[in-house]
Formats: structure tokens, sequence, C-alpha cells
């Protein structure tokens, strides 16, 4: 057959950078025209003009995904732009302040949990109209600290928040199921990105460490971070027709680490 993606409408949110930014390189090299969900920089906007240099169309929208108002208007400025949505990744997030309980201020929770959680609702909800008619696939990018690594120190409120977002996706399988609308979790380890950005740690991490072995290089596969492009050759099969009895499943993306 043809391109995985052929004319199929996608939506991506934190599209301007890392594994977002490689699932809509991906998508579009796959057929599929992308809509760019992200906070507007130098970085994020340019994902634009790279895809229309590859001759698919883009459109690059100024979201924060915590905002219920933009997160509706983006998706639906997407609707009638390419006429409907086939997909959707679900995949802004940062791993906010990293802090032991005690030290974590209200703020610190409510901006990792609004951000990867809340953002996550966000988009499933706005989305769902626009795709009941016809179906379609949704991908949300948790992460092995939401379901098998838990040695983080520091990480309990971004933890917290990717435990929700998978058993958010296994709910909206369910749900969905009637309008053969697929949805799928993935848990990346740790991936070679720009996070590191969104990150702030705090020297009291210290303080309630416990040493863990680790296992010797990384990951026993390649001792070595994923590349984004790695993650996004997962997300475009979950994405395409390839998957297609595939829902309401979580996929580790991790070189076996955490099988360790
Ligand atoms: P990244 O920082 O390179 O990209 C994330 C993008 O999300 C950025 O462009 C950022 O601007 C955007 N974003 C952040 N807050 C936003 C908001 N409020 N509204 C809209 N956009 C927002 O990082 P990445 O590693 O590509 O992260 C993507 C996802 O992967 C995240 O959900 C992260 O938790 C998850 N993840 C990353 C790793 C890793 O090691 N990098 C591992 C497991 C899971």
């Amino acid at each position: 057959g043809g391109p995985l993606l052929q004319d199929k409408v996608a939506v991506i949110t934190g599209a301007g950078s890392g594994i977002g930014r490689a699932a809509a390189l991906r998508f579009a090299g796959s057929g599929a025209h992308v809509c760019l969900l992200d906070l507007k920089n130098d970085r994020t906007e340019q994902v634009e003009e790279e895809i229309r240099g590859m001759g698919r169309e883009a459109l690059f929208c100024d979201v924060d995904v915590a905002n219920p108002q933009r997160v509706e208007q983006a998706i639906r400025s997407a609707a009638e732009r390419f006429g409907r949505i086939d997909i959707v990744f679900a995949n802004a997030g940062i791993n906010g302040t990293l802090a032991p309980i005690e030290d974590l201020t209200p703020e610190d929770w409510d901006k990792t949990l609004t951000t990867n959680l809340k953002g996550t609702f966000l988009t499933v909800k706005y989305a769902i109209p626009h795709m009941k008619q016809a179906g379609g696939s949704i991908i949300v990018t948790s992460s092995v600290n939401g379901s098998r690594v838990f040695s983080n120190f520091g990480m309990t409120a971004y933890s917290a928040s990717k435990a929700g977002q998978i058993a958010f996706a296994k709910m909206a399988a369910l749900e969905l199921a009637r309008y053969k609308i697929r949805v799928n979790v993935i848990c990346p380890g740790a991936v070679e990105t720009n996070i590191g950005e969104n990150t702030h740690p705090t020297q009291a991490v210290e303080r309630i460490r416990i040493p863990v072995e680790y296992p010797e290089g990384g990951q026993p596969l390649e001792h070595r971070p994923a590349k984004p492009e790695q993650v996004a050759d997962l997300v475009l099969f979950l994405a395409s027709e390839q998957s297609s009895h595939i829902s309401g499943t979580e996929v580790f993306i991790d070189g076996a680490e955490t099988l360790l």
C-alpha cells in the first residue's frame, strides 16, 4: 500500500521538541497533515517550516495544554483547516520541580499535574467530537516512572502524573471503543530530548536518595538513552492501521532497562 498515514490528520502536543517533534516529522513523512500544539518559541515554531519543507501541510498553534479554551480552539481550528481529526498524540509534558515531598510546594505539584495529566485530559476531551464519526487513534506519552520505576528520587509529582495518564488512557480506551477510537499509552525510559530545560532539581533531593544499583552502562540493549526517532517509530505504529487491534495497552520502550 501507500504511505502509512496517507492524508490522515494528526494533532500533536509538545510537537516543538524531542519526542513530539520526532513524531510530527515521522507522521508528515508518512503522508499525514499535522497540527502542532506547543508553547511558542523559536525552536517550537520552526517545526512548522520543516514540515512544509517536506511538502506536507502543518499548522502551528501557540497553546498551553493546561488552558481549556486554547486547547479547544486549536483543535477546532485543526479540524476546520483539514476537515477532520484521525490521530491525537497527547505528549506535552514537564519534569517540573524535583524535591522531597516536604519541600514540594502545592504550586510545584499543581504545575506538574496540570501540565502532564490535566493537559492530557483536555487534549483528548476536545478531540473526541471531531473523531467520533470516523474513529481514530489516540496515543498518550506516559513514562516508565508511571508504572515500573520509582527510584528517581524527588519525582513524586511527576510519577503521580504519569501513573494518572496510564489510568486515564485505559479508561478512555474502553469508553471510546464504541466510536472505534483506539487509545494506547507509551512508557519511555530515558530519551535524548530537551526535557532537562523544564526540570528544576533541588539540592534537598540528596537528603532522601537511597543508593540504587543501576545496570552498568545504562539500559542493556544499546547502553544509551533512546533517540526521539526510535520513540516516533512506535508512535507511528500505534497511530497507523498496523495496530488496528491494539487498544488500552501500555507499551514500554526502554531497551529492557526496567526488567533489571
Ligand atoms: P521536550 O522538553 O524536548 O519536549 C516537550 C515539549 O512539550 C516542549 O516543546 C515543551 O515546550 C512542550 N510543553 C511543555 N509544557 C507545555 C504546556 N504547558 N503546553 C504545551 N506544550 C508544553 O521533552 P520530551 O522528552 O520530548 O517530552 C515529551 C514527553 O515525553 C513528556 O510527556 C515527558 O514526560 C515524556 N517522557 C520523556 C522522557 C525523557 O527521558 N526525555 C522519558 C519518559 C517520558
